[in-house]
């Protein structure tokens, strides 16, 4: 760990991901009070449905994180986020999940391969190694994207429905699993439009039990209102454009 904060600190800063102040005790993401809050607000795991399962609340520091795992180039977080959340901790996952047929198949949903190229690895495909390793479970490929899918941020519950039924399809892997599970792995369930997906592609008769695993849990409340503000903040944006340019 001493080698790892050493080199985050160097490419990073010394500031906390979770609320941006400098400290010298950083673990090597979080300062001691985020790193705590971070335990705790995994200490109720959401169950959005009963074949869904999601390590973390969406919270204003677990959101800070995910976004930092996808947008600031911190692949490291995706593990680190795993093996700190309280249901890890706590072997809740490994009971929960170990209730299903073993071994355990985690399925990442796959990344649009431009959107790859840009960010250089799939934080979903990190999250499913990290609960691998987590339950000695092991990292299976399975689902490649079949069309190109435009960003689901801004859109509505029906439009993300409609962009992603049929967006998946079975890998043509040398071996299927014959027996065990396969746990579906994304970073954020919110409407679970994209994880239903998922599941469609391994049709009706595939013979294996199928559950999801994502990260975070975010209300579809908090995504509509998340969506409002992102509404606010591009009308502000044009109005204060619109009025510079009739200024000119
Ligand atoms: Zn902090």
């Amino acid at each position: 760990m001493g080698v790892l904060r050493t080199v985050s600190n160097f490419v990073f800063g010394m500031e906390c991901l979770g609320c941006g102040s400098s400290s010298e005790r950083l673990d090597p993401w979080l300062c001691p009070a985020c790193a705590t809050e971070l335990v705790r607000e995994s200490a109720l795991p959401a169950f959005p449905n009963e074949d869904t399962f999601c390590l973390f609340p969406m919270r204003p520091l677990t959101r800070r994180l995910v976004h930092a795992l996808k947008y600031r180039n911190i692949p490291g977080l995706a593990s680190y986020l795993v093996r700190h959340s309280s249901a890890v901790k706590r072997g809740m996952v490994g009971q929960e999940l170990l209730m299903l047929a073993q071994p355990l198949h985690f399925a990442p949903v796959p990344l649009h391969r431009a959107r790859y190229r840009e960010r250089g690895y799939n934080q979903a495909a990190l999250l499913a190694a990290a609960l691998a390793t987590a339950t000695g479970g092991k990292l299976c490929r399975m689902l490649r994207r079949r069309t190109f899918v435009v960003s689901q941020t801004k859109l509505s519950k029906e439009e993300r429905e409609m962009n992603v039924a049929g967006a998946f399809e079975m890998a043509r892997l040398r071996e299927i699993p014959m027996r065990g599970s396969i746990v579906v792995v994304d970073d954020v369930f919110t409407t679970g439009a994209t994880t239903s997906a998922c599941l469609a592609a391994f049709g009706a008769n595939f013979p294996l039990p199928l559950k999801v695993c994502t990260l975070l849990y975010d209300e579809p409340s908090t995504a509509a209102a998340d969506f409002a503000a992102d509404c606010r903040a591009d009308w502000d944006g044009m109005v204060r454009r619109k009025n510079a340019a009739l200024r000119l």
